[in-house]
């Protein structure tokens, strides 16, 4: 399917994404009692990169919240239970900081290769912090990277394999009729655009109510579109998927033509602006010195297909009601 050496690499960005959070709870952007866990060399990123990861951060808990927030998550109270499917979670940790701040949802499914969920297997049960968080009788196995719990499961899978998809979400006990929360960060544009294709059509086939949450790059022919591709290859990494949805409107496409009701993709100045409220923004702009400004500004300037950060990140929102 792809080189090791890929294959490694790919695997790799997981730990550039932790380092990067890491660094963002260490200047005080946010709150995660678990990410050090999983670094084991803490760096310090830019502003400009704190910046960025905290506003995915901030804008992908906003659109948990509502999702879990809205009445009948709690499961313990018997209403309408709720299910988060995470497609490559890599070490993220929303998992137990939902924990702790008592609005995990019935059921949270992590999955990604076998040489990843392995690490997170063997982290998960060796060190309490993390363990006390999953559920006494949880069965865990380091060998075959897997953790079944009440209400948190890690599973391996080669995403790219559809129909071990379908085993592998019955495997973790998901009832495709419960509202569902889908995540991909990062994720899909590491595979070939027949693959992210194909994910994204099972996804829309497979649960009746969801929420497709993708965070990825755009603009690959910009300065810093390539600069960001240059940095990935030179480390042995391809982002397949660049190409083949390069602006907001054809990653919009991508999901309608594979069975979603409805599409929405922003830039990343949008979600900033829009999705991170105003108190919040005067908080970390404090945080620390800011000279980025020129970089920042002439992003800003950019059209509704605009960019963020030296990534050109985008996100976006996908929803299929039935
Ligand atoms: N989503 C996490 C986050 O935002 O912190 C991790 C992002 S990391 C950049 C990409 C993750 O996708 C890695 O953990 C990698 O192993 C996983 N991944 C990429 N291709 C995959 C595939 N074909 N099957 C399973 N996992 C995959």
């Amino acid at each position: 399917m792809d080189s090791r050496s890929n294959k490694e690499a790919v695997q790799a960005t997981n730990d550039d994404a932790s380092a990067s959070k890491l660094s963002c709870v260490k200047k005080g952007y946010m709150k995660d009692d678990y990410v050090h866990l999983f670094v084991r060399r803490p760096v310090r990123r830019s502003p400009i990169i704190n910046r960025g990861y905290f506003a995915r951060w901030a804008a992908l808990r906003k659109l948990l919240n509502q999702f879990l927030d809205t009445e009948g998550n709690a499961c313990e109270k018997g209403h309408l239970k709720k299910q988060i499917l995470s497609l490559g979670a890599g070490f993220d940790t929303t998992y137990f900081q939902l924990q702790d701040e008592g609005k995990a949802p019935h059921l949270y499914v992590e999955l990604d290769f076998k040489e990843v969920t392995s690490k997170k297997a063997t982290l998960i049960e060796t060190c309490s912090h993390l363990r006390d968080k999953i559920s006494a009788t949880a069965s865990i196995s380091r060998e075959s990277g897997e953790v079944l719990s009440d209400h948190y499961k890690l599973l391996p899978v080669d995403l790219r394999d559809i129909p071990k998809l379908d085993d592998v979400i019955t495997l973790a006990g998901m009832d495709p009729s419960l509202p569902t929360f889908i995540i991909a960060e990062c994720v899909l544009i590491y595979l070939d655009p027949d693959s992210s294709r194909s994910i994204v059509r099972w996804t829309s086939k497979t649960f009746s109510t969801a929420i497709f949450f993708l965070y990825e790059q755009i603009h690959p022919d910009d300065a810093f579109g390539q600069q960001m591709i240059r940095n990935l290859e030179s480390r042995g990494c391809s982002l397949l998927g660049i190409h083949d949805t390069p602006t907001l409107q054809a990653k919009e496409n991508l999901f309608v033509e594979q069975g979603w009701q409805r599409a929405v993709a922003w830039d990343m100045l949008k979600v900033y602006s829009d999705f991170v409220e105003a108190q919040e923004r005067r908080r970390i702009e404090r945080l620390e010195l800011f000279d980025e400004f020129e970089e920042w500004h002439m992003m800003q300037a950019r059209d509704s297909e605009g960019f963020f950060v030296k990534c050109s990140l985008i996100f976006s929102l996908m929803i299929r009601l039935v």
